[in-house]
């Protein structure tokens, strides 16, 4: 599957989210509704094509980090519930409502100026109520929950679509603070409902508690990094997924160096022996974090090889003096398949989290959609024209035209 048209791309597995999802919804429970988070354009993999391909495997609703992202999801068509997880600043107010995108609630201040624009454009607001059980950075403290839910129902333009809360270990169930989080909620949530006060969906579940908590799992679950094949603090189950986005380059150049030369800004490395560097078409402004500068690795021609010197901003060298026959044009994987490091690989060495590593995959990146065909619909699927190309163009024409050209920049000009 060498990609020779572009000098790095990343691939994205509909198939494997396929799979993760299934993984996922196996964990929440039946009956239970999966929320996929697909903020930061879905972990970097391309919020509408994940989010298309995602409501055709049946997830129920989607959670973004912004109003922006949200309105993205309805242009592209995509008519499920949407649920800005965080906060929406006030001049946001009146589209989220049009657009029918549900948001979360943290504050007394919040319902009064949300009714008030609702109450003044005819409009109405449908919100998640967010207790703050130990996250302590949005939501209101569960002693408020009560006082805020009673307010939320007597105001005329607000409609309570769910309570919520957000688990702040990494770690989940393994974490004694997460139980006790969750425990919390459990009681809020209690409370309301005895008084009658309880509506819509109740939701706590990440990742990270989805794979280690026992369940049940209330009615909504919202996993994000799962879905794309990821756990975040070496969690157990990641061997049960499927990395979905796999990052690749090309070897631009191939040189021989004698002993004691050096290599990138600031000659951070110098050639102990005589060696045989590679230059790959990729660099920080691709997503390689700068901290990979002689800690990262690669995979190529079957074999690992070191990058050596600083990250550049357009390209990294990496050592082949060890690896027999690299040549220009050799595809180079930075992360995601059999061999190459995985995404936690790459966080762990570039001491940030797996989250970062998928959400820094830049824009000039193209983003080459693969598999999903199996649940498309014949109308829309496309007649191959021939091997490996031809599918390729036809799972990337499935991108909203618009959508194509903002989320892949350089591959619009290509395709
Ligand atoms: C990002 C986010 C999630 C998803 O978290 P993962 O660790 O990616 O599963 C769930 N809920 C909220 C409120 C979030 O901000």
């Amino acid at each position: 599957m060498t990609d020779r048209r572009y000098r790095v791309w990343a691939d994205v597995d509909l198939d494997a989210l396929t799979h993760n999802l299934d993984v996922v919804r196996r964990r929440a429970g039946a009956g239970v509704r999966v929320m996929l988070v697909v903020k930061a354009d879905a972990y970097g993999h391309g919020a509408v094509v994940v989010a298309q391909h995602a409501v055709r495997c049946g997830v129920g609703a989607l959670g973004v980090g912004t109003a922006a992202e949200a309105f993205e999801l309805r242009r592209a068509g995509l008519t499920v519930p949407v649920l800005v997880l965080g906060t929406i600043v006030d001049g946001e107010a009146s589209a989220v409502m049009r657009h029918d995108i549900q948001i979360g609630l943290h504050s007394a201040r919040e319902i009064t100026a949300l009714q008030e624009t609702a109450e003044r454009k005819g409009l109405t607001a449908r919100v998640h109520l967010n207790v703050d059980t130990g996250m302590g950075r949005l939501g209101v403290l569960p002693d408020r929950a009560h006082d805020l839910l009673g307010r939320i129902h007597s105001a005329q333009n607000l409609d309570l679509a769910g309570v919520m809360s957000h688990i702040s270990s990494p770690r989940g169930a393994l974490d004694e603070a997460a139980a006790r989080q969750a425990e919390l909620f459990q009681h809020v949530c209690g409370k309301a409902r005895t008084a009658g006060r309880l509506a819509g969906w109740t939701h706590i579940a990440n990742s990270a508690w989805l794979f280690t908590a026992p369940g049940p799992h209330l009615d909504t679950v919202r996993p994000g990094i799962s879905a794309y094949g990821v756990l975040p603090g070496d969690l157990p189950g990641a061997d049960e997924l499927r990395p979905v986005m796999s990052m690749h380059c090309q070897v631009a150049l191939v040189k021989d160096l004698p002993r004691g030369a050096p290599v990138g800004y600031g000659s951070t490395w110098r050639a102990s022996r005589r060696a045989r560097i590679a230059t790959l078409s990729v660099g920080y402004a691709d997503g390689v974090p700068w901290a990979l500068g002689n800690r990262g690795e690669v995979w190529v021609r079957g074999a690992r090889a070191p990058m050596i010197g600083n990250v550049s901003m357009d390209y990294v060298t990496i050592d082949v003096t060890d690896v027999p026959g690299v040549a220009p044009g050799d595809r180079v994987t930075l992360f995601g398949s059999a061999g190459a490091p995985t995404v936690e690989e790459v966080a762990r060495r570039a001491s940030t989290i797996p989250y970062e590593v998928t959400c820094s995959v830049g824009r000039r990146v193209p983003r080459i959609v693969r598999g999903g065909e199996e649940l498309l619909v014949p109308s829309t699927a496309r007649p191959h024209s021939g091997a490996g190309m031809g599918r390729e163009r036809g799972a990337i024409e499935r991108a909203a035209p618009g959508e194509l050209a903002t989320r892949v920049g350089p591959a619009a000009i290509l395709e």
